[in-house]
């Protein structure tokens, strides 16, 4: 059986950062799970399809082929064949797919689809419900967050990084609105694995975090 390492938290708490170095570290493949339910947000709005929508959605998200593959290692996800991991960053992919994993017939295809691709091999997986839901059994799971106010300066960087044109404020609004979503759907939502355990990585640079993780993962890996 292969190994299944869980990391679920809030957006911004650098869950895939951290997720992309521990697995080079561990020779294994991170499954990114936002990636997967933000191409399923950009199918319906490729199709004009509202997310708020749960009977629209849930009538056409099987139409959506939303596979994972690997290049190099990293993770590319595609939509039909295309590859669209760039085009799945926008603010509007963001909201779209914030509004689509409230439907419990999204979930049913994404949770299905996240089982069948790590039973392949290896993997750290990532998202909101991996530990909880997806892989209640995963070896080890880890529930990463940090303040608000901290993810959202991180975020703020990210995207200005990358040229996007944001506020600070629009910023914080935003994670305010993705974490009471996540946190409030009726179906899978957010929270911490009674056995996961937790890392507030608020005043931790990555290298403390990674070193953080390695003390954890051989622990575990001992008993
Ligand atoms: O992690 P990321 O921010 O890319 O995820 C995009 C959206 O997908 C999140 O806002 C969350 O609502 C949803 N998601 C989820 N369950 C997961 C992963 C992501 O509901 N396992």
């Amino acid at each position: 059986m292969p190994m299944n390492i869980a990391i679920d938290g809030p957006v911004g708490a650098g869950k895939s950062s951290i997720a992309d170095q521990v697995a080079q570290r561990l020779h294994i493949l991170h499954l990114d799970t936002g990636a997967m339910y933000r191409t399923v947000a950009l199918y319906m709005l490729r199709n004009g399809i509202d997310p708020q929508d749960e009977q629209t959605v849930s009538a056409h998200c099987g139409e959506a082929d939303v596979r994972v593959a690997y290049r190099d290692g990293a993770q590319r996800t595609m939509l039909g064949g295309e590859d669209v991991s760039d085009l799945i960053r926008t603010g509007e992919v963001s909201a779209a797919a914030s509004a689509i994993s409230k439907w419990s017939a999204v979930r049913r295809r994404m949770v299905a689809a996240q089982r069948e691709i790590a039973a392949t091999a290896d993997m750290l997986i990532d998202g909101r419900d991996i530990g909880t839901v997806v892989f209640p059994d995963a070896e080890l799971k880890l529930f990463m967050t940090a303040d608000t106010a901290v993810r959202a300066c991180r975020r703020y960087k990210e995207l200005t990084g990358k040229g996007m044109s944001v506020t600070m404020e629009e910023v914080e609004r935003n994670i305010r609105e993705r974490d009471k979503a996540d946190m409030s759907r009726a179906v899978s939502p957010l929270r911490q694995a009674d056995d996961a355990i937790v890392l507030d990585n608020s005043h931790m640079s990555v290298d403390e975090q990674m070193a953080w993780f390695m003390n954890e993962f051989q622990l575990k890996m001992k008993n």
